[in-house]
């Protein structure tokens, strides 16, 4: 399946070369399965191969932002049959970390908690990491995200706003319309 709404010119090119396309049921189960394993969006793109933005829009439903190599090691990872229907995978128990609160970030577009402003034509998000992260937790208080405790691009400490000071990378990396 492929949805129009997400064609680029990536996209164009992946089909004229016959390469396989992800529909976004396989990119919201790819997200679910890394979520039950408690790993964060950077966690996994460090451990496949790829950046923690690519993996972040690929999750919102761009099949096109991840190399088909790093989608079938990810894959393979988690057990998930490409281009096949199966069974949920069984979650893992949640477990709560000593971290101090507020000090992570949701790197979900789509969280309750991250809040979009814009610059330009450009569009940001300012994490609530008070309301995200009130315990020091694992995951997002409010959408269940894994939480990232640092910045996904360089990994220096966050900050308050929504851009990191220090490589001038947005936290959060949402699929431009
Ligand atoms: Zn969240
Ligand atoms: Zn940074």
């Amino acid at each position: 399946m492929f949805i129009m709404g997400h064609l680029k010119i990536g996209a164009i090119k992946r089909i004229i070369y016959g390469v396989i396309n992800l529909s976004p049921e396989i990119c919201m189960k790819i997200r679910a399965a890394r979520r039950d394993a408690g790993l964060s969006q950077s966690v996994l793109a460090a451990e496949v191969g790829c950046k923690q933005s690519a993996l972040s829009m690929f999750e919102q439903g761009d099949g096109t932002k991840l190399g088909d190599e790093i989608v079938e090691k990810i894959a393979q990872k988690f057990g998930i049959v490409l281009g096949k229907e199966e069974e949920d995978l069984p979650t893992t128990p949640r477990g709560v970390s000593r971290r101090r609160p507020g000090t992570a970030f949701c790197p979900n577009p789509e969280c309750p908690g991250n809040s979009m402003y814009k610059v330009g034509d450009l569009k940001y998000y300012r994490p609530d990491r008070a309301a995200q992260d009130p315990a020091g937790g694992k995951f997002c208080a409010i959408c269940g995200e894994v939480l990232e405790t640092r910045c996904p691009a360089c990994g220096a400490e966050i900050h308050e706003g929504g851009v990191c000071t220090f490589c001038g990378k947005p936290y959060v990396s949402a699929i431009e319309e």
